[in-house]
């Protein structure tokens, strides 16, 4: 307890393998440092003495593998130290990629085995995909291979805004403040938070993404070696089993890790058997995975969107620009108003085609829809590009026929194709 008036900063001691799992307070953010020992977050080693401050809200836990003291400074919403973790599982998975990416390292002139593990982590939602992708990929960081993270979870969107599926080398431990950097990511704008509304376009996308990689691949050495981890969504039933059978598949993947689900583990074991070379393996979940209702997870992705503008620390201003309805051409991908039976040959039924590109009007509905700048140079490339980044549109005056967006850098778009989605933003 923090008496009032008094001192908030206070030390923790962590014995070795133990974590101190925290929530930040929603209202204030909270500093914490390492006094002495060494620990790391999610991976990622703490450097020593530098205070780092984490933003409200925020999850996550400070492990040691040898012992150490931290102190803290500020206040949180919940904070305690846990014992039992299954970071040593984890660490092991680990240490049989290590071997994985030496054994692919060592013959870089065959096609076959010179392919580091491709690892896929599924399990429902809230068992921790995101955080164990996040520390196999800062653990083979650390050794210095320059692993691919794939996030398919176009719900939350760990790489860039949601909505997306995207790709990017990882050439550092990810930063326990920041996250992951938004360099050069390899972007697939899919334009809605669930993958049940076009699960069709989903697939496509992932194909494209996956084509890609394997391209960009061939050329190099290094990264294939590295090999990749894919992190996916929580949705494991029915549709969404399907499109994790569909993303082993197009990825090529190695290695299956299923975390905390006993059913979904022996139905992924069982149809993979007749595939030698994948291997799927059960993780424990983390005791400390924090479950997160459909409001946080609302909350969640609004920030992403306002982070991908304004910067993790709100350091960034986007630039306001204006520009004529003529200047832009605007897409909508599958969905739109399907032909009505009447308008039919008889017996023909309405195909909805889930690809079909719908060319969308400006109105005064686009306003604060967050659009996705494609690198196409002809509408029928759009699919099939990856995207530039996202602009966000402020105001649509119908009258003088002009567009007011915010993109992230001044200067003109890349390209005037534009992808309209679902998704929206409102400043406040
Ligand atoms: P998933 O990707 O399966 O939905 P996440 O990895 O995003 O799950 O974890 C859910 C939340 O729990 C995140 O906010 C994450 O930071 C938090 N979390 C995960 N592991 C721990 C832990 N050991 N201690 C504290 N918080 C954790």
């Amino acid at each position: 307890p923090v008496l009032t008036g008094g001192p908030s900063t206070r030390q923790v001691k962590l014995d070795k393998e133990c974590e101190l799992r925290v929530e930040v307070s929603p209202e204030a953010p909270l500093r914490l440092r390492i006094l002495s020992g060494t620990a790391e977050i999610f991976g990622t080693e703490i450097p020593p003495e530098i205070w780092l401050t984490f933003p409200p809200s925020l999850k996550f836990a400070v492990f040691t593998w040898y012992g150490a003291t931290i102190e803290l400074d500020g206040t949180t919403e919940t904070d305690y130290t846990a014992d039992e973790t299954p970071m040593i599982s984890y660490v092991n998975v680990h240490a049989v990629l290590e071997g994985r990416r030496n054994r692919a390292k060592a013959s870089p002139d065959d096609s076959v085995s010179s392919q580091g593990p491709r690892v896929i982590v599924v399990g429902p939602t809230d068992s921790g995909k995101s955080t164990l992708s996040r520390m196999l990929l800062s653990w083979a960081a650390k050794q210095g291979w320059k692993p691919t993270y794939v996030d398919l979870d176009v719900g939350q969107g760990s790489i860039t805004i949601p909505g997306c599926i995207a790709a990017t080398p990882i050439e550092m431990p990810i930063d326990s403040v920041e996250g992951i950097p938004l360099e050069m990511p390899l972007v697939y704008y899919y334009g809605q938070v669930s993958p049940s509304l076009n699960a069709d376009l989903y697939k496509v996308l992932v194909k494209e993404l996956a084509q890609t990689l394997e391209r960009q691949f061939a050329g190099n050495a290094e990264s294939r070696a590295a090999g990749m981890v894919i992190n996916t969504m929580g949705w494991i039933e029915g549709v969404g089993y399907e499109l994790l059978l569909h993303a082993i598949e197009t990825f090529n993947v190695t290695v299956v890790l299923v975390l905390g689900q006993e059913k979904l583990c022996s139905m992924l074991k069982d149809v993979l058997k007749s595939k030698p070379g994948v291997d799927v393996v059960k993780l424990q979940k983390s005791g400390g995975v924090v479950s997160r209702s459909g409001k946080v997870r609302n909350i969640a992705r609004k920030s992403r969107i306002r982070e991908y503008f304004y910067g993790p620390s709100n350091d960034l201003s986007p630039h306001s620009n204006v520009v004529n309805f003529n200047d832009l051409s605007l897409y909508r991908i599958g969905g739109g108003p399907q032909a009505p039976r009447s308008a039919l040959p008889i017996g023909a039924e309405p195909a909805a085609d889930p690809t079909r590109l719908v060319p969308v009007n400006i109105n005064t509905d686009l306003l604060h829809l967050v659009l996705a700048v494609s690198f196409a140079k002809e509408p029928d490339q759009i699919i099939s590009s990856n995207v530039a980044g996202f602009i966000y549109i402020t105001d649509i005056d119908m009258q003088r026929k002009k567009i007011t967006y915010l993109a992230p850098s001044a200067g003109e778009l890349p390209s005037k194709f534009l992808i309209v989605g679902t998704l929206a933003y409102i400043e406040n």
